[in-house]
């Protein structure tokens, strides 16, 4: 059960819901005329506005915590940015009515601290590709204590409480904590006591019938390593090619079994910034699953803004991860 009593949550369902919200009106508001453009103004509107959001949460419930956010207001607070600035100064104002320009800026700068003992991390807008495109992304909020995640949640507004894609749809909120599971509901509701349903991995063990994710973005992965890996596993299914956080969620729900992040060739130095994985990881391995480094090592959430001690990602239902570990091994990845 989640108890949506305790503080620390009851303050994240809230920030999430809210941020999550407002990044879904905006790319219903924005998206689809920027599109035709090749304009990236939406997701950066999208970004600060929902940091700025959290941010303000955060300062009203827990002054003294911290928050490392992915975003900061340096741009925002210059002359060519006005613009911007008020297009998210009137976005945020739906939330809080009457914010001055300046003190969204502040908002969002709530979020540049660096990560402490126990620390807030905050992806604003994680999958901005997707974002633009009409596709998924989702807004990522944790808590991490030492190296332990502790607390994590997605707001996923174009994808359903019973995890299909539905864009400018309901949208879902979902949320784990260690030791009490992972649970989704409607974006949009209010959270009740009772209004959680609780998710779990799936119980497929053939490799044969494993469903494997990636990112939609070829440079952000490895693609054919991803093709030798499906071949070496003998996958049948081609990979689910999603952008986002949104990919653990559906692997925390049982509609796939693996979830790699293998190092794209150009960028072999390439390390995981903590924002991009600490929420779902911990929502999957709340449902019962799995997530290591490709090496198999756990996650080391304790190295500061990136996982510098740790290359690439792979996470799967927890039946299927030795199998995927030897399957990365034999082809190099
Ligand atoms: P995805 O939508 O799964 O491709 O993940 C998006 C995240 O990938 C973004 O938030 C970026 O922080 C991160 N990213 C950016 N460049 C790379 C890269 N070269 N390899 C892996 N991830 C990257
Ligand atoms: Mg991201």
């Amino acid at each position: 059960m989640i108890d949506i009593n305790d503080s620390r949550i009851e303050f994240a369902l809230s920030a999430v819901r809210q941020a999550a919200s407002l990044a879904g009106d905006i790319q219903q508001e924005l998206v689809s005329e920027a599109l035709t453009k090749d304009d990236r103004s939406p997701v950066t509107v999208a970004d600060f506005t929902a940091q700025a959001i959290v941010g303000y949460l955060l300062e009203e419930k827990f002054p003294g915590a911290i928050l490392v956010g992915e975003e900061n207001a340096d741009i925002l607070r210059s002359q060519e940015e006005k613009k911007t600035l008020d297009q998210v100064t009137g976005y945020v104002s739906r939330v809080i009515p009457g914010v001055t320009p300046d003190q969204v800026c502040d908002y969002i700068d709530r979020g540049v601290d660096d990560p402490g003992d126990s620390y807030w991390t905050l992806d604003p807008i994680d999958g901005t590709k997707g974002f633009l495109r009409g596709a998924q992304y989702a807004c990522a909020l944790a808590y991490v204590e030492g190296d332990r995640v502790q607390l994590g949640l997605l707001g996923c507004p174009n994808l359903t409480p019973d995890l299909r894609e539905e864009i400018w749809g309901k949208g879902s909120l979902l949320v784990a904590k260690r030791g009490a599971g992972s649970w989704i509901m409607e974006l949009r509701d209010t959270p009740k006591i009772n209004g959680f349903i609780q998710l779990s991995v799936s119980t497929r063990s053939d490799p044969e019938e494993a469903r494997l994710m990636r990112s939609f973005e070829s440079g952000h992965t490895n693609i054919s390593q991803v093709d030798q890996f499906q071949n070496e596993l003998g996958g049948q299914a081609d990979p689910v090619r999603m952008d986002s956080q949104v990919k653990y969620a559906l692997l925390a729900g049982g509609k796939g079994e693996i979830y790699l992040r293998l190092l794209s060739p150009s960028r072999k130095e390439y390390r995981e910034k903590i924002w991009d994985q600490v929420a779902g990881s911990v929502i999957v391995e709340e449902a019962g699953g799995k997530v290591t480094d490709l090496d198999g090592n756990p996650l080391d959430f304790s190295q500061g803004r990136t996982l510098k001690n740790n290359r690439g990602i792979c996470a799967t239902n927890g039946l299927l991860h030795i199998e995927a570990l030897e399957a990365l091994r034999v082809i190099n990845a």
